[in-house]
């Protein structure tokens, strides 16, 4: 099979931004946080020369400035960083259509058959790295494979600027020494499981048996051992799809039964986090918020709504999830299990109405706050950050709906149904 997915990864995304909109701070040491102001703020981005003297995302503010005395900091501005990944959308539209976002500053790229560049991928991804430099003032690393899980390693293999394709000729060699947890989906829980199994490679996943990781992390050991081996479904969303998905949702039995209202809200705001960063990484909003409920009776039913704007903000998630259930719901029993789907999903950048009931600064402050959040998980997990209120129920505040539950979009492993 030919290798013609590529994966691309814009390198220290917001700094770069603001590097090439403020040309005067090219080459320094710079940060991107959420308040210069407040020491004890967090460092959300940094370039590569602050990197060099050991500042690194989710420092603080301090701490950072202690390691790099001359670092510049900037402010953070999420519209601006957007306003870029529509630039780097664009560009990749020139050469195909099926391009699908993940999160901001990197998206997969279907190759196949593509006439653009003579039909040669390598040649479509040097002519992208070049005009991510040309045009935008920026630079990507890009994994090309034939699969989209050793596209995305190989955006992670050499950084910054470089171009790195795993073929079948030297994956083995290449890909399989790479420690397990580089794996997408690979989280901490899953690494530390494979671990305890004597895996610690990707080569060492790739080679195991399959229905020894089925009895130790069931669906999902059967999945991760694909990945492993460089089968994914390939499929690469198009132009004029309407989303990747069809919805995304998540749901938990809880450990306790809840039995008030504070013990939902607390569950709802864990799957809306989880619901809300799944959708922000694919790149959507939903139209519309479902929520289902279980009773100790394992009696069942599930409400929807449509909300009045696309949204995939947390709180505002968490906030409609929260009313659904308080009109539909009245303590009659304790309760076992509850979950939230997203569904009618749309792009974010797709232009909405806006609305005078709606204030545009409190959503654009949520906005920041969610994309800081994302981005702290992302490198350091998930209990780096928390909301304080979640911790009124400390027994149930452990959850990390993300990665202890694995939520995913419904179209994508609907296709793994079959395993
Ligand atoms: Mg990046």
């Amino acid at each position: 099979m030919e290798t013609c997915i590529a994966h691309v990864d814009a390198n220290c995304f917001y700094a770069s931004v603001e590097m090439a909109e403020h040309p005067e701070l090219l080459g320094k040491a710079i940060a991107v946080c959420g308040d210069p102001a407040n020491r004890h703020g967090i460092i959300l981005t940094a370039s590569y020369p602050a990197k060099r003297k050991g500042v690194k995302t989710a420092m603080a503010i301090w701490e950072a400035k202690a390691l790099c005395p001359e670092l510049i900091l900037v402010r953070a501005d999420l519209r601006l960083y957007m306003r870029y990944s529509r630039y780097t959308r664009d560009i990749f539209y020139r050469y195909t259509d099926r391009v699908e976002p993940f999160g901001l500053d990197e998206a997969w790229l279907g190759l196949r058959g593509c006439p653009a560049c003579g039909g040669e991928p390598l040649r479509i991804v040097q002519a992208i790295s070049d005009a991510f430099k040309r045009e935008l003032g920026i630079t990507c690393s890009i994994g090309l494979s034939f699969s989209k899980v050793y596209a995305k390693l190989g955006s992670d293999y050499k950084k910054p600027d470089a171009i790195t394709v795993f073929d079948r000729a030297n994956y083995r060699e290449r890909v399989f020494p790479l420690p397990v947890s580089d794996l997408l989906y690979v989280g901490r829980a899953t690494t530390r499981k494979l671990n305890e199994m004597g895996i610690y490679t990707i080569g060492d996943l790739a080679t195991c048996d399959p229905a020894r990781l089925q009895r130790k992390l069931g669906k999902m050991g059967l999945v991760v051992h694909r990945f492993a081996n460089g089968y994914d479904d390939e499929h690469i969303c198009q132009v004029g799809d309407r989303a990747p998905v069809k919805s995304v949702g998540n749901s938990w039995t809880t450990p306790r039964d809840l039995t008030e209202d504070t013990d939902a809200w607390v569950v709802f705001m864990l799957l809306c986090e989880s619901v809300g960063a799944r959708l922000r990484e694919l790149g959507c909003k939903c139209r519309g918020i479902e929520i289902s409920v279980r009773d100790a009776s394992l009696s069942w039913f599930s409400r929807q709504t449509v909300l009045p704007m696309p949204t995939n903000i947390t709180e505002e998630l968490t906030a409609a999830a929260c009313a659904l259930f308080r009109c539909h719901y009245h303590w009659s029993k304790g309760l076992r299990s509850l979950g939230v789907r997203g569904f009618d999903l749309v792009w974010s950048d797709e232009p909405v109405q806006l609305r005078l009931d709606i204030d545009a600064n409190r959503q654009e402050e949520l906005m920041r706050l969610d994309g800081a959040i994302d981005d702290l998980r992302r490198r350091y997990g998930f209990s780096i950050v928390q909301r304080a209120k979640v911790w009124t129920r400390p027994e149930l505040a452990r959850l990390d709906a993300r990665h202890d539950n694995v939520v995913h979009p419904h179209g994508y492993f609907g296709q793994m149904e079959g395993l």
